[in-house]
Order: C-alpha cells, then structure tokens, then sequence
C-alpha cells in the first residue's frame, strides 16, 4: 500500500531542532518514499523534480559550470534541444552528435536517450560510458522495466516520469537518478535552493503507476512489437521504426497532409501528444519539431487497448492516408 499523502509544509521540530522532515520545499514523506521506490528499480539515488524539463533544468545547472559543454544526441527530445539553446544565454554550450557511435571528446556531459524520441535508436552505452565525461541517459522511453543505464556506465538516469512511470497520462513529474551519493546530494540541494520540487499528490500518483509498471510496460510492448511488424508491411507506411521492445512505434505515410488525415481518423487511439500511458496516442511530430523530422512522420505510443482493437483503429485511418 502506498503511505497517504501529507500535504504538510511543516512539521514539528524535534527536540527544538529540525528532524527528518522540516520544511517541505527540503523533502516531503511521500516524495522520500517514491523516491526510495524508483532508486531501487534503477539501482541509484532517485531525486524527483516537477516534469522532466524540471530535473534536466536541474541537472544541468547543479552539475555543470557556466563555459562547459554538452554532447546532446542529435535525435534526443526536441524538448531537451529547445532547453539547451535557452540556456546557451547563461554561458552553457551544447553540441549534437550521432548516439549511435561514440561521443565527441573534450565535453564535460554527455548526454544520451534511450531509445530516442521519435526516431527510437538506442545509444552505444558502452561507448558513452568509455568517454570521461559524466554520462546521463534519458530513460524515458525504456523504463527500468527494460534498459537500467547504471548498469551499463552512466552516472545518471532522466525520466520524463510524465511517461510510462506516471502511467495514465495524469501526472506531470521528472526524475533524475544518480550512481554517485555527491551528485545526489548536490541536486538535493540545488533543489531546495532553487525550489524546482515535486508536490506530494504528483509523487504519490508515481507510486500508484510504479506499482503496474512492469505488467503495463511489458504488454505495451508486445502489442507495439506486433503493431511495428504489420505496420512494416502495410502498402501505406514507410520508414516503421521499432527498436525491439518499449511501447513506441514510428513510422512514415507519404506526406504531411496524409499524416494529418490519418491521426484524426483514429478512433480508439486518442489524437493527443505525450506518451507512455495506458490510453494510446498518436500525433504528427512535425507539428511540433518542423524540418528535424519527416513530413509524414506519426509517432505511436501504444497503451493497453486489445492488439486486434488497434491495428483495426489503425488499418481503417490508414485508408485515408
Ligand atoms: N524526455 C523525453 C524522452 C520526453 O519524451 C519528454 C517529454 O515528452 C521529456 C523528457 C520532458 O518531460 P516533461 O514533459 O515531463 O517535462
């Protein structure tokens, strides 16, 4: 059972001293104990932060000094991109390359998204954890269910726990986890200094999701995995990519406007952005990221609808592509 929500801002000194819980912009019990609950799936120390962009805004400027530079994965999150460039304005540098080989040298982080968001490739992690920068790897669209990064080298783990953590499109939270007890605590304290802190309801909604995250992430992706392969041999789409597990899909129709027909025609899949729910979505990423992506791209998050329920819903909006 998951502890009830103490939406307290204070709590009483102990003995006329502060004791484990004081002032909840410095921690909050139901925080603690989501946080002890998603550091024992990634094997680290889990701190969460308001959204994913939260606990990357956190990341990078706890860690990180004004002049130094990061190697961002060219197809990581539009989102982090967008993120970064704000940020160049405060002296942080960034550079892209292709996650896919190794990191270019001389950079102090290197970051890398696990698969990527829409194009769904996977990291060489063994590559980025050979280079002797910090290694963070965005999670989100794998899930401790499928990809631990700690193991594979990495000294830290994103989430955009929005995703598949939270798990019914309902709470917006981010995460980050640490390999080493000082990157910990210096988020810690970023955190309470600059007041980027998750509130009770939202980390205790994470509980709740952390519960069914195994059942929900490993059906996911045994209907995606189906719905890649069929849609790779569908004489309307292009391009299906699928990286073996997870519940994305992406994939091509011919045109911009083709995609904008058939993600409207969908009726079981819910025309909407985000991802990793139990509801599925789909949407056309140009809306959102322009010329970095094709045209005719639609990224499919696969929720728990019946497999022969969704390639039908599929199949019939296809049509008017
Ligand atoms: N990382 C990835 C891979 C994402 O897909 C997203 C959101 O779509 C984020 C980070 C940002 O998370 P949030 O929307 O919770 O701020």
């Amino acid at each position: 059972m998951e502890p009830s929500v103490d939406r307290s801002t204070i709590w009483p000194y102990v003995g006329g001293e502060p004791g484990p819980f004081h002032y909840a912009r410095d921690g909050h019990p139901v925080g603690v104990e989501a946080e002890r609950a998603l550091g024992e799936l990634e094997g680290g120390d889990a701190l969460l932060f308001p959204s994913g962009m939260g606990a990357a805004t956190a990341v990078v400027l706890a860690l990180l000094e004004p002049g130094q530079t990061i190697a961002l994965a060219q197809d990581a999150y539009y989102g982090t991109g967008v993120l970064l460039h704000e940020l160049e304005r405060w002296g942080l540098r960034h550079v892209l390359f292709d996650q896919t080989g190794p990191p270019p040298p001389e950079v102090d982080l290197v970051w890398v998204e696990a698969p990527s968001n829409p194009f769904l490739t996977m990291p060489d992690l063994e590559a980025a954890a050979a280079h002797p920068s910090l290694v963070l790897c965005d999670a989100t669209a794998a899930t401790p269910v499928n990809l631990r990064p700690l193991e594979h080298g990495c000294d830290l783990v994103l989430h955009s726990a929005t995703k598949y953590l939270g798990g019914h499109h309902d709470v917006l939270l981010g995460a980050v986890v640490a390999k080493r007890a000082d990157h910990a605590a210096r988020l810690h304290e970023f955190r309470t200094r600059s007041g980027i802190v998750a509130a009770p309801d939202a980390a205790w909604l994470l509980l709740r999701g952390l519960q069914t995250l195994e059942a929900r992430v490993r059906r996911q992706g045994e209907t995606a995995a189906e719905l890649a392969s069929r849609l790779g041999r569908h004489d309307r789409t292009s391009a299906v990519r699928y990286p073996g597990f997870g519940g994305l899909v992406s994939f091509d129709v011919a045109s911009g406007e083709a995609a904008r027909r058939v993600e409207i025609a969908t009726r079981v899949i819910v025309n909407a952005t985000s991802l990793g729910g139990v509801v599925s979505t789909m949407e056309s990423r140009y809306r959102w990221e322009g010329a970095r992506v094709p045209e005719g791209l639609l990224r499919l998050s696969v929720g728990l609808e019946p497999l022969d329920e969704l390639w039908a819903d599929l199949e019939q909006a296809l049509e008017q592509g």
